[in-house]
């Protein structure tokens, strides 16, 4: 394990962790989501080794007992979880052994910090568990759940938790420049179908302007496949960047998409719920995706 905060794009969420850190003020439970690969795990990782960490600094040291014991993975005050090899999810007695650890008495009244990797795939049953910890959780103790998604994640669970967003990284890495919105339309038609909620979720939080461009983009993509697939060449040069998905579906399904986003247009501008649309829309995607 390192012991520096990673250089991520998400340096707004950091410095918000060290402020918590150095003021010592913490809410029981963390929800840290976002897509996958924005090492939000790493964030974690870092966030409870400089809780536990003796020199109590924004970074912790990597030379103290406590850091070398997390660096050996032997810290007394470090529960971690994750998926058992081979097995999709987090189940039951994997919570419950967290659970026994967490209210072991603990040295010198210190804290204890769990971390949950892969929250958004527990089983019902470990879900039940979670919850009670996080609705009673052992003095003390920190949990952190980490999700890359969390539609799955129950909401008795959710509203317990302090929610920390890591967005996907091409927001950042594209916010600056003019075509970013147009990439993130074509990503959204490109994407994995985990991508397209968290793309749901990003751009329904911009201004109306930005969701309005995105949504011209939809369009101008979409008809730009209409007019394909009806035998007129449109946006010469431009077919390569567009989803090898949208250019196998059917006219009728590119139609209803078409629709779809238009509704979205008129409905957005009276404040309608456009994440909820986006999703809707994603899933007509999704069923493209399964045909
Ligand atoms: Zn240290």
């Amino acid at each position: 394990m390192i012991f520096n905060w990673p250089q991520t794009p998400h340096q707004k969420q950091i410095r918000y962790l060290q402020e918590l850190i150095s003021k010592k003020t913490f809410a029981h439970a963390y929800l840290f989501y976002g897509s996958r690969g924005n090492q939000k795990e790493r964030v974690a990782e870092l966030f409870m080794a400089s809780i536990l960490c003796v020199n109590q600094n924004e970074v912790p040291c990597g030379q103290c007992s406590d850091c070398l014991q997390i660096k050996n993975n032997t810290h007394p005050g470090v529960v971690r979880i994750q998926a058992e090899k081979g097995k999709k999810y987090i189940g039951i007695t994997q919570v419950f052994a967290m659970r026994k650890k967490l209210s072991l008495h603990s040295f010198l009244n210190s804290y204890k910090v769990a971390i949950i990797e892969g929250a958004s795939d527990l089983t019902l049953e470990a879900y039940n568990a979670m919850l009670k910890l996080v609705e009673e959780p052992p003095q003390n103790t920190l949990i952190i759940l980490v999700a890359s998604a969390v539609h799955t994640i129950p909401l008795t669970i959710i509203s317990r938790c302090e929610k920390i967003r890591f967005g996907p990284l091409i927001e950042n890495d594209l916010r600056e420049e003019e075509n970013g919105i147009e990439h993130l339309a074509q990503e959204f038609f490109s994407g994995s179908s985990e991508q397209r909620f968290a793309l749901a979720e990003h751009v329904s939080c911009e201004s109306q302007s930005r969701i309005d461009a995105f949504l011209l983009h939809l369009l101008s993509l979409l008809r730009a496949c209409c007019f394909e697939k009806i035998g007129f060449a449109h946006g010469s040069g431009r077919g390569n960047s567009r989803a090898a998905l949208l250019s196998q579906a059917p006219l009728g399904k590119i139609l209803l998409l078409i629709e779809k986003v238009y509704q979205l247009r008129r409905d957005a501008e009276n404040n309608s719920n456009v994440r909820l649309h986006l999703e809707n829309i994603s899933l007509i995607i999704n069923e493209l995706e399964l045909q």
